[in-house]
């Protein structure tokens, strides 16, 4: 089986009225991702999802399209689609950084994998370790009626752990994880994630006042870089950090474990350049006895599904303990699949077709394509 062509389409996907949402990043009101499709001359067709966002990792849906049209594609013609590994060494070699476009491609080589054998990409992986993964949603940064009405309605939806995004000013932030705490009660897990926004000593205040609230998490007090600076925040306020943005790469998680400043590392396909790159790193900080978690940038369905692939499949993330963010279709206005995945309230449920396990709506792509080809 050889690669014929690398296409990349790109997208815009609204998220759904009263389901933006707001970070210590900016606005997230609507998803211009890509979608990557990988042909064979077998006619097999492998999926793949870039959740590209500027300020995550400097990658645009334009620039995506553009590395995958000049580089990825032209290299990674003519290749054995099933040699997933030495086809991450050439697209590492093809282009630097780029993960999330890196990610989309290696996705759809594992679906072309496991559609040529028949199997799950689970399976590809060494099988499901776990059945059901627990998710949490997420509730952005906004004031204070708003916050609590998404408490409301995700709590009456029944799901069982919430995130609260901080980070933007501390009485603010504050005030946001009391309202959350009150509606959900003592029982439901409570995560933050600042996402870089506060500074050294901003975070030690925000996190001395926030200890009241029985946090599972804080994730990502501060921007990336000072390590010794995220190791001492573990010691002030009694709640595990977990590393997010710290942690793109094997050589960040290195650098994040062996200065010993995370509880937790955050780890996903497309920040992490793939599935397999993310074993790696859960792999690594295993080692060092570090849990690792799955976290999101608002997937579509076909980035969502290599979440679950990945989350079901290595014993060192630990859904059961850190519930994953597998939550991106729900805050979409469409997941652009033919059939959705099953994210319920108790969990979520891996697909078990061949490959990735889901089929691309062509209606749909066609409806919110840029592209216009
Ligand atoms: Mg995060």
């Amino acid at each position: 089986m050889r690669i014929t062509r690398v296409e990349a389409i790109p997208v815009r996907v609204p998220l759904k009225p009263g389901m933006t949402t707001k970070t210590a990043h900016g606005d997230h009101v609507t998803s211009d991702y890509v979608i990557v499709r990988v042909h064979t001359d077998g006619g097999i067709v492998g999926l793949g999802e870039a959740t590209v966002a500027a300020l995550w990792s400097g990658e645009t849906s334009t620039s995506c399209a553009a590395a995958i049209h000049d580089r990825i594609g032209p290299g990674l013609l003519g290749a054995d689609p099933t040699r997933i590994t030495a086809l991450r060494k050439q697209m590492d070699f093809l282009i630097k950084l780029n993960p999330f476009t890196k990610a989309a491609v290696e996705m759809a080589l594992w679906d072309i994998a496991g559609k040529a054998l028949g199997v799950p990409v689970y399976q590809l992986l060494g099988g499901k370790v776990r059945d059901v993964i627990p998710t949490k949603m997420m509730i952005g940064a906004f004031d204070l009626p708003r916050v609590r009405s998404l408490a409301e309605q995700f709590l009456n939806w029944g799901i069982r752990c919430l995130k609260v995004k901080v980070g933007i000013d501390l009485a603010g932030d504050v005030a946001r994880v009391q309202a959350v705490r009150e509606l959900a009660g003592p029982e439901i897990p409570i995560t933050i994630d600042a996402n870089c926004g506060w500074n050294v000593t901003t975070a030690r205040r925000a996190l001395e006042q926030l200890r009241r609230f029985n946090l599972l998490v804080a994730e990502q007090p501060i921007a990336p870089g000072d390590v010794e600076a995220l190791a001492y925040l573990r010691t002030v306020g009694g709640i595990p950090i977990m590393a997010d943005e710290s942690v793109f790469t094997l050589a960040d998680a290195w650098n994040v474990l062996r200065a010993h400043a995370a509880d937790v590392i955050s780890v996903y396909p497309g920040k992490n350049g793939g599935i397999a790159a993310s074993i790696e790193i859960a792999q690594v900080a295993q080692a060092a006895g570090i849990a690792c978690h799955v976290g999101s940038n608002l997937e579509l369905g076909i980035g969502s599904a290599a979440m679950l692939h990945l989350a079901c499949a290595v014993p060192n993330i630990d859904s059961a303990t850190y519930p994953a963010d597998i939550l991106g279709p729900h805050y979409h206005e469409s997941d652009l699949l033919a059939e959705p995945l099953a994210l319920q309230p108790d969990g979520a449920r891996v697909p078990d077709g061949p490959g990735l396990g889901v089929v691309l709506d062509e209606e749909q792509l066609s409806r919110y394509r840029v592209d216009h080809s």
